[in-house]
């Protein structure tokens, strides 16, 4: 909720309107995007309806949300992964990925144009420093830099991070047990939801008695209703299971809706076909053997599409 607090607070500073008024109108817009954005998302386009921007913002990376763009860093090289080179459409490449931190978390950073990338050829940013970084665009929590944007070393120096895990990016069909990956792809199948319930302290399974819901550690509990939804995502070298609960499902579309046969079934028009980004541990499925992503953060590409 960090992000979300953080550009209620922007809109207030920037118009003068309290947060409860903001607050109202990134409700109705969540309302008239049928739920199919998250909070953050929808605030980021109030934000902008009323000519808040973040550029030329200087952001913790807790702050990052997808779609951001012009905004600045002050970070310490985290890490520094071989350059790739590749070939799209005849034109060849090259890209840059780091991982990055200050003291809000980690991010990756990803680098596209030429020069940007001598700069680690040549040595001029290695692991250990602290750089400065304008005009970046973030997608999905990524920062992108481009021709652009500039990439510099700081005399300030980040003394303090916080190392939150970054996903490796995977495909679909190099991905192993017990991985934290990154998964781009299609969702070509969706499972029904399932409904169970949890203690509402520790967000575990409960049982039910005649006396009411019991909780292993808690004893008398108070039960609170969670979702579960999976699906089936492909990349075209392969496809996985993604499960994924309540606190993901709440950033893409109203979990409450799933509860009608109805809701599922806008649910799966609007998802079906859709292509996300997916982030998770990847476990071995208990019943049949198979590979599924757990999934923590999950990412509609096309979100991207309601800010521009
Ligand atoms: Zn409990």
């Amino acid at each position: 909720m960090q992000t979300y607090d953080f550009i209620l607070k922007r809109i207030s500073s920037q118009t003068g309107l309290d947060e409860k008024e903001i607050e109202k109108r990134v409700d109705m817009k969540i309302a008239k995007l049928s739920g199919l954005i998250s909070k953050e998302g929808a605030a980021q386009i109030v934000a902008s309806e009323l000519g808040v921007g973040f550029e030329n913002m200087d952001l913790k990376l807790a702050e990052i949300m997808p779609g951001m763009k012009k905004v600045n860093f002050l970070v310490k090289v985290v890490k520094v992964f071989p350059i790739r080179s590749f070939n799209k459409n005849g034109r060849d490449g090259k890209v840059a990925n780091l991982i990055v931190a200050d003291d809000s978390g980690s991010a990756r950073l990803v680098l596209w144009d030429t020069n940007h990338i001598r700069l680690l050829e040549e040595k001029s940013i290695n692991e250990g420093d602290s750089i400065e970084i304008k005009n970046a665009s973030i997608r999905d929590s990524e920062i992108h830099l481009t021709g652009f944007s500039d990439i510099k070393k700081s005399s300030l120096i980040v003394s303090e991070i916080k190392i939150t895990s970054v996903p490796l990016e995977k495909k679909i069909s190099e991905v192993r047990q017990g991985e934290n990956v990154k998964i781009n792809g299609t969702i070509v199948q969706i499972f029904p939801p399932k409904f169970f319930l949890v203690c509402s302290e520790c967000k575990r399974k409960i049982v039910k008695n005649e006396e009411g819901f019991f909780c292993d550690k808690h004893g008398k509990a108070n039960p609170i209703e969670r979702v579960l939804l999976s699906f089936v995502i492909d990349d075209g070298s392969s496809n996985i299971r993604v499960v994924i609960f309540s606190e993901q499902i709440q950033k893409i579309f109203r979990e409450e809706d799933l509860k009608f046969e109805e809701g599922f079934r806008r649910f799966k028009e609007s998802f079906l076909g859709e292509e996300l980004g997916v982030s998770g541990i990847v476990k071995k499925n208990i019943l049949d053997g198979s590979l599924e992503l757990n999934s923590n953060d999950i990412n509609i590409l096309k979100i991207e599409n309601f800010l521009s």
